[in-house]
């Protein structure tokens, strides 16, 4: 048996096979990498897709699967006053518009805790970090691969910490790895080049 599927990317109707069912396929027409959806009855509209959250203060997190974001309201970290939307609802909406759980009145009368101070975990700075890792080597200046460094080591920190947004491991871990490879071995070629000048120095 298969499964009909249309590519989001040409909108061409596909035939994938039985096994290939909630997982990612790649269209063979346009290479576009998507979802083949699972065997049984869709899931339901609210739940699928990837919600993002937008502070008062104008920092936005996510995108996050809507399990995420549920948490993220159990630990306080969700006010009403912050705005979200979703796949399915573009457009900012207030939270306690979609999670009513969120409005004053429900909230104070939780007996348990006293409503937590909002705990906002910072966006992570991986493609910066990246961007400046690379350009260390595209400038053969060791400044940005040094500050690659410094920038990546410190914010791999504060994620583990659980302070900044722990989705930019991988590319804050690249910069730091890419600015540091690169500052090293400039610095190594710039002692060599000062050993071989005073060599020929020397020599004279
Ligand atoms: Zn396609």
């Amino acid at each position: 048996m298969s499964i009909e599927t249309r590519c989001p990317g040409c909108e061409r109707t596909l035939q994938v096979g039985d096994e290939h069912a909630g997982k990612q396929a790649r269209c063979p027409l346009c290479n576009e990498i998507y979802l083949v959806p699972a065997n049984e009855a869709p899931p339901a509209d609210s739940d699928s897709g990837l919600w993002r959250m937008r502070t008062p203060e104008g920092q936005t997190f996510g995108p996050v699967p809507r399990s995420e974001l549920t948490q993220w309201i159990s630990e306080g970290r969700v006010s009403s006053e912050c705005l979200l939307s979703s796949d399915s609802q573009p457009n900012w909406v207030n939270a306690d518009a979609i999670f009513p759980e969120l409005a004053a009145p429900l909230r104070s009368s939780s007996p348990i805790r006293p409503a937590p101070a909002a705990r906002y975990i910072s966006p992570h700075r991986g493609p910066l970090i990246l961007t400046l890792g690379i350009m260390g080597w595209a400038f053969t200046c060791p400044i940005f691969g040094i500050c690659a460094w410094v920038m990546g080591s410190a914010d791999l920190r504060e994620m583990q910490a659980g302070r900044m947004d722990a989705s930019g491991t991988g590319l804050t871990q690249a910069g730091q790895i890419i600015g540091m490879i690169n500052a090293l071995i400039t610095i190594i070629l710039v002692v060599i080049g000062v050993f071989l000048l005073l060599l020929g120095v020397g020599w004279r």
